[in-house]
């Protein structure tokens, strides 16, 4: 049997959420909304961002009653499904953020996110939550000469933006970690590998403990001023805050706001030593690629690979697929892709496979707002880059709902004003067109050595 087809262990699942909930066990279930209530702030959505917000409010005003209405359970969301990279890559383009708020400024949001990933670590020990966090770098493989050009340009652009990455030698790099075809590849220590719903679950647990109620299997049919609507109630409060990221396009009057797109994993039974001492990858380093139809991949606390990337983009109407079911083909591209980056995993098996949604922004920067007439507030549109900067998002509204301008209420993602996606058909028709021409652009690019003009095309068409 050729190693480009999956086999499966006996005890595979696809879907389920992910694989990381499931590593747990099904988690403690909390209460559903009885009725009208009344709170100073609620949150809607517990993943990362709603948790973050209520945890930071209740630090610093303990009086406050906070309420989290969770439609299914809390980490539901991305946050227990994502690549665990707590990256301090930038939610966004530097250029954009620059544009309406200078060079100075775009350089101080990303001096923020590297502190943020320092934040959650010094969080997690003040809370003795233990998510398999190691502070091991990231490192980025270019494979051909167009993907090395990119690298090399990303690297050179780095220092206009206090972004702190430079070129490996071979020889570090195949120290570190070797992965077959790789021609370069960059260095960053600002990357943290984490186990998300091990970090999902410590911070319900925190947050619950400081006295913030979350209300599980509620969904909110309607946000309005000053109001959180759901079938078994209304929650009244001074502060709406919408943290729904890739969901929020089911909420009424949203369907345009963030695009959901997916994002798909598949991870591998325990690796045997034999496969480490082949490849390295001592130092729980992320790894990641320059490809159009990129790739991200951790090595797991017990010796896996979790690998993901692009699947199917995206649904129809904004539709999204809630329980991560993904689609063959997309987990035999991942395999395929897997055993491309590192032929001695050939033999061995998948043990899960799942997708989620995250939130894209017509013009792909994330925003923080709180709108002090209506006291609707949001966080979002983290386009893949959510882990740490959900938590700069928790620190921003915290300060926002407070009304204490602070050096984070000043960041040039604060209160943008992003103008919505296209109705269909033609956001269908946009984010397809953009993964087909990326896929030819990859293929074209194994015999150039620059950025194939299909992709800058697809870039074009989107506006990413
Ligand atoms: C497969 C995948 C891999 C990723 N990898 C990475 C990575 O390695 N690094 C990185 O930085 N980012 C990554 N991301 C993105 C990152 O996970 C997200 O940006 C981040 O988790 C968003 O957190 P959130 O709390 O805003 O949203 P979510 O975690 O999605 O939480 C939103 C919550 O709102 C709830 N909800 C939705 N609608 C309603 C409603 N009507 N009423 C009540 N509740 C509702 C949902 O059930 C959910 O629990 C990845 C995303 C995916 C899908």
């Amino acid at each position: 049997m050729s190693s480009r087809v999956p086999t499966f262990t006996d005890d595979f699942v696809n879907g389920d959420v992910s694989f990381w909930h499931r590593s747990l066990g099904p988690a403690h279930a909390g209460p559903v909304l009885g009725g009208d209530r009344r709170a100073d702030v609620v949150i809607v959505g517990a993943g990362y961002t709603g948790l973050w917000t209520a945890y930071y409010l209740k630090q610093a005003r303990p009086s406050l009653d906070v309420v989290v209405l969770e439609k299914e359970f809390a980490g539901f969301g991305a946050s227990g499904r994502n690549g665990g990279w707590l990256t301090g890559d930038l939610a966004g383009s530097h250029a954009r953020y620059a544009k309406t708020h200078g060079v100075a400024a775009t350089r101080a949001l990303q001096r923020e996110m590297y502190a943020s990933i320092d934040e959650v670590i010094a969080v997690c020990e003040k809370e003795g939550i233990d998510a398999d966090i190691v502070k091991g770098g990231v490192l980025n493989v270019a494979r051909g000469s167009a993907q090395a050009a990119r690298l090399r340009a990303s690297v050179a652009e780095a220092a206009r933006w206090d972004v702190e990455v430079r070129l490996m030698s071979p020889q570090e790099r195949d120290a570190r970690l070797r992965v077959a075809g790789a021609v370069q590849a960059s260095w960053s220590p600002h990357c943290a590998r984490i186990h998300p719903a091990k970090l999902v679950r410590g911070l319900t647990r925190a947050v619950r403990e400081l006295g913030v109620e979350i209300f599980e299997h509620t969904p909110v049919d309607e946000i309005a001023p000053h109001r959180a609507v759901t079938p078994y109630g209304t929650v009244s409060a001074d502060y709406v805050i919408r943290a729904t990221e890739g969901f929020t396009s089911t909420i009424k009057g949203l369907r345009r706001q963030w695009l959901p797109m997916n994002s798909s994993m598949i991870v591998t039974e325990p690796l045997p030593d034999s496969f480490w001492e082949q490849v390295g990858w001592q130092g729980a380093e992320l790894l990641g690629d320059l490809a159009h139809y990129y790739m991200y991949a951790q090595r797991t606390a017990d010796g896996r690979i979790a690998f993901g990337g692009r699947g199917r983009p995206y649904l129809y109407g904004s539709r999204v697929d809630a329980r991560g079911h993904t689609h063959d083909w997309t987990v035999e591209a991942l395999w395929g892709l897997l055993v491309d980056f590192f032929p001695a995993a050939a033999s061995s098996r998948i043990a899960h496979a799942w997708s989620g949604v995250l939130g894209v922004p017509r013009d792909w920067c994330s925003t923080a707002h709180v709108d002090q007439a209506t006291g609707i507030g949001w966080a979002g549109g983290y386009t893949g880059h959510g882990v740490t900067t959900t938590n700069l998002a928790g620190r921003t509204l915290r300060d926002l709902i407070l009304g204490e301008p602070t050096h984070l209420t000043e960041l040039p993602w604060v209160g943008r004003d992003v103008r919505p996606w296209e109705p269909e058909p033609l956001r269908w028709l946009g984010v397809h067109s953009m993964y087909r021409l990326y896929r030819v652009a990859d293929a074209r690019e194994r015999s150039m050595s620059r950025t194939s003009a299909l992709a800058r095309l697809a870039d074009l068409i989107t506006g990413h």
